[in-house]
């Protein structure tokens, strides 16, 4: 239910990317007077919008925000459905792993586009506004004498004094980096030792697709990998996700001879499909992945940060956007429920924030960072896939006891650290299913699929042999 403020208040949006501007269209739903501050300039007035990848996968959390604030329509016309992984192996065999069951899928939407249609679906409402070109450097809380909000400060401009600040501007947040002077404010900040480079893939000569549209390709080879994500319109945007440093590293591919050479000992199949590769290679950077975690998310009841600002994790589950859409739905349900009026209000709805959102970001996290290992190496791997098919014998036999992890984070809306929970829980017993004699014979049988539920009923009800989920994050998950 959308509520009306009788006395609106102003809040301040620090980033106009994907998470804040859909933040903007919530709140000026909401009865608020919003202004929401960029420092890049209109991407109106420029051919693309600074951003860290050129397309991105969209799932069902990301859709339930995007249902919220009445855009998902808009979106759906730039959205192309993906519906499995489409596996390469190093003699160039391709192999279909479907991601759920019936239509379930994800789609590969443009970055820019999503974020243009979000900018100006918000720019629509009278209550709100955008304003380009504004850099912000810091907040001050302003709670003494005649004054009272929060003082929002920029670089070569006037301090504005707002109701509240919601920060989100994004991994290296400003304002996230002034909360971390508040007393027991908890910060970390981590690289990967991985980086990536993106190369675009044109279309063919007659406008079409170069490789089937229908999946995200991935050439998965150990300690790193190839992947590509379709673009409506023909193109595919692939991305090399591989170490820094070591023998197989973007450290070691120095020359154009280089570059050709470990596309011809990894990718041979790629090849013919990047024309402009070495011209692409050398345009492109190096990118850096970096995870942050931090508590609490929120100053009182006057400052709060949200999507990378709160949480930036690693991008192999294709969630980072869509766990930065499900705190908008979170924070707007709790806007709903509370109609804050009061500062006691809003601190306690942004500490219920923090509360409801903190264990999912750390979830997330933990989930992606395994899903690298799943991506990069296990989608190659016979046992692994194995254990894929007799999942899937178990799920269909049995929907209401056993969901497939993939399925429990992208085509569901349990809260992120329950999926990681009952994806642990089920790792335990696929360890002991795997490890029953001659698996790879009696996998199709239903005796597989019984057992697999007795082991779960019996964890459930703690008689359970099993005493420990197994941890997602060991390398033999
Ligand atoms: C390679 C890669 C692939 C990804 N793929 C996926 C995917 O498939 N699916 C998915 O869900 N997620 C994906 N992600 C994650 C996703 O990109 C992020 O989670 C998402 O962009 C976060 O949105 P945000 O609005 O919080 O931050 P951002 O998109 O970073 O936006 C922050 C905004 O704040 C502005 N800003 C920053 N500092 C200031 C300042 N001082 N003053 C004013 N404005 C400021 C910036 O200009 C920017 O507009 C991927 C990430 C990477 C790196």
């Amino acid at each position: 239910m959308i509520t009306s403020n009788t006395t609106p208040e102003h809040h301040a949006i620090v980033g106009a990317g994907l998470v804040g501007s859909l933040l903007g269209l919530m709140l000026a739903q909401r009865g608020y007077k919003v202004t929401i501050y960029d420092r890049r300039s209109d991407p109106r007035n420029s051919k693309a919008l600074e951003g860290r990848s050129i397309n991105l996968a969209l799932s069902d959390r990301g859709w339930k925000a995007l249902e919220k604030a009445g855009v998902a329509d808009r979106v759906r016309k730039i959205a192309l459905p993906i519906k499995g992984r489409r596996i390469h192996d190093h003699s160039g065999n391709e192999t279909f792993q479907l991601y759920g069951v019936g239509d379930q899928c994800i789609y590969s939407v443009s970055r820019s586009g999503l974020n243009l249609i979000l900018v100006e679906a918000a720019e629509e409402n009278p209550s709100l506004e955008v304003k380009f070109d504004h850099v912000s450097t810091g907040y001050e809380i302003a709670d003494k004498g005649d004054v009272s909000g929060v003082k929002l400060y920029f670089k070569n401009r006037n301090t504005i004094l707002h109701d509240r600040i919601f920060g989100a501007d994004g991994v290296f947040s400003v304002i996230r980096e002034n909360m971390t002077h508040t007393n027991r404010f908890d910060y970390s900040q981590e690289y990967l030792p991985h980086g990536y480079k993106e190369i675009p893939m044109s279309p063919n000569t007659d406008g079409g697709f170069r490789m089937s549209e229908d999946g995200l390709h991935i050439w998965p080879r150990g300690q790193f990998m190839l992947m590509a994500l379709p673009n409506p319109g023909g193109s595919f945007t692939c991305t090399l996700f591989a170490p820094y440093e070591g023998e197989e590293s973007f450290e070691n591919i120095k020359s154009d001879e280089d570059v050709h050479a470990f596309f011809n000992r990894h990718f041979p199949d790629a090849i013919p499909h990047l024309p402009t590769l070495i011209q692409d290679w050398n345009t492109n950077p190096v990118s850096s992945l970096c995870c942050v975690k931090c508590h609490p998310w929120n100053i009182n009841s006057r400052v709060v940060i949200i999507g990378d600002a709160a949480h930036a994790i690693v991008p192999f589950f294709g969630q980072g956007m869509n766990s930065g859409f499900e705190d908008c739905t979170i924070l707007s349900s709790l806007i709903d429920e509370a109609v804050p009026t009061s500062e006691a209000d809003w601190k306690s709805l942004f500490e219920e924030y923090t509360r409801l959102r903190k264990p999912a970001g750390d979830a997330i996290l933990n989930l992606a960072l395994h899903n690298y290992i799943v991506m990069r190496d296990k989608t190659a791997d016979p046992k692994f896939l194995l254990q894929k098919r007799i999942e899937a014998r178990i799920s269909a036999a049995h929907r209401d006891r056993w969901k497939p992890l993939y399925t429990l984070v992208t085509f569901s809306h349990i809260p992120y650290a329950e999926a990681l929970a009952k994806g642990e829980v089920q790792q335990a017993v696929m360890n002991e299913i795997m490890a029953t004699p001659n698996i790879s014979e009696k996998w199709e049988s239903d005796e597989i699929v019984e057992r697999a539920i007795k082991l779960l009923d019996d964890y459930d009800s703690g008689i359970s042999t099993i005493k420990n989920p197994a941890s997602l994050l060991s390398t033999d998950a």
